[in-house]
């Protein structure tokens, strides 16, 4: 006998990535009666909590909440300014609030089951079906999507290996809002590396809204976060230096921690559970980016179990992304992590030398062997050639050592 669910598919946490792969679950083609979804997130009223942007290399359910596009952007260095674009792929900026919005909406148009208010402690597997204790009851269900974040909190380093590169991108933002125009709102400045680097791999990320109004972004690529304090005098110098801005009002503020690792994803934790989202390793470990990756694993994912037996063993998760990609991280992390003084050089050569959308397309996974080829021709050939054998010797050495 087939044992008894609550719902054919669970989903835990509603961010990005469980919203996005309920959507593709729910608006799948499924051959037979439309599996129950159901879905299950701590908060209860969603606000504006991040930004995300992209550039839009292939189709994704939320091009509505796309607030902004800019067709120029901006790398800079001491003593060089990159300035380059793209009109076909503009790097373009989604609103949470926006997103979260629709897909709420959305999802409860298609009869998806939102248990919004209830967090899940544990998800166990229990062979013929998951059960999920939740603050507010177990759920029982035949799969389960677990999204929660892999890290408890932003002060939480993964442990280091002496095999795997496991940095973080840490940062924080502050939307700003001036009295005079001081912003170029058809130019994104994606890395400007002209500030302080005592502290780390450091940049700053300005995306102008309007000319009054602009996301003002201390980065950095360590393996640690920093104090408060430290990313919001980053800030207020670099307004200062580069924008002679001295009096804003705050208008928003967001503050992330990505894991940048080339340690491998734990994509199936166990039969019946896909771990999907950072936890799934949808972050690209050289940029952190995920947004694109997250809505590409949740279409992947809807098409492969809209034909499958739910009751009986479930087909694997979609990789997180191509052999290739994933061995081009390894090379460009491993590179960041060994040559911190050298990555601005790095970025600078590769937006000043390529081809704008062929560096996109490498940026967002999309490269063919031969695009990656000429990349890397971009890149210090020596040194990277060195990070190449380096990291073939990882993959060869077993992983307990
Ligand atoms: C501030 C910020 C800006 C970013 N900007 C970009 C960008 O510009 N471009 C890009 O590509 N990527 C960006 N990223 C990276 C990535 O796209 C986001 O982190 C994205 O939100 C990841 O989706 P996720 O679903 O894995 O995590 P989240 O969106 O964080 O979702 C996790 C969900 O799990 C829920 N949860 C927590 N605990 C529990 C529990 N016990 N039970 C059930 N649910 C739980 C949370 O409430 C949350 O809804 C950004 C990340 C951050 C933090």
């Amino acid at each position: 006998m087939v044992a008894p669910v609550d719902a054919d598919l669970a989903v835990v946490g509603a961010g990005c990535a469980g919203l996005s792969l309920a959507l593709a679950l729910a608006t799948a083609r499924w051959p037979g009666r439309r599996p129950r979804i159901a879905v299950i997130e701590p908060r209860e009223r969603y606000v504006r909590d991040r930004t995300w942007c992209f550039w839009p290399v292939e189709p994704q359910p939320f091009t509505a909440a796309i607030t902004h596009r800019w067709s120029r952007w901006e790398v800079r260095v001491p003593g060089r300014s990159i300035i380059r674009g793209s009109s076909r792929l503009p790097y373009v900026h989604v609103a949470a609030d926006a997103f979260y919005t629709q897909a709420l909406s959305r999802l409860r148009e298609a009869g998806v089951e939102l248990h919004l208010g209830r967090a899940a402690s544990s998800i166990v597997d229990e062979g013929s079906r998951v059960t999920i204790t939740t603050d507010g009851g177990a759920m029982r269900a035949r799969l389960a999507f677990d999204s929660r974040p892999p890290h408890p909190g932003p002060s939480a380093a993964p442990a280091t290996g002496d095999i795997e590169v496991e940095l973080l991108q840490h940062f924080l933002g502050w939307e700003i809002v001036v009295d005079r125009p001081r912003f170029d709102p058809g130019k994104a400045i994606l890395m400007d590396f002209d500030v302080p680097q005592g502290d780390g791999l450091h940049f700053l990320y300005v995306l102008p809204f309007s000319r009054e109004r602009a996301l003002v972004e201390a980065t950095y690529f360590t393996e640690a976060t920093l104090p408060t304090a430290t990313y919001e005098a980053r800030i207020r110098d670099y307004l200062r230096r580069r924008f002679a801005v001295d009096d804003f009002t705050i208008a928003f503020r967001e503050r992330g921690v990505i894991p940048m690792t080339t340690a491998p994803a734990r994509p199936q934790p166990s039969p019946r559970v896909y771990n999907v989202g950072l936890r799934g390793g949808l972050a690209k470990p050289s940029t952190g980016y995920a947004f694109l990756a997250i809505q590409r694993f949740a279409q992947a994912t809807a098409d492969r179990l809209a034909g499958a037996d739910l009751t009986a063993t479930p087909p694997p998760p979609p990789a997180p992304r191509s052999a290739l990609a994933t061995a081009m991280d390894r090379v460009f992390l491993s590179y960041v992590h060994r040559h911190p003084e050298r990555a601005p050089k790095l970025f600078a050569d590769l937006f000043d030398r390529l081809p704008p959308d062929l560096l996109i397309r490498f940026l967002s996974d999309h490269a063919s062997a031969r695009e990656c080829l000429r990349v890397m021709t971009s890149t210090p050939l020596a040194a990277m050639t060195r990070e190449v054998l380096r990291s073939r010797a990882r993959w060869l050495r077993p992983a307990s050592t």
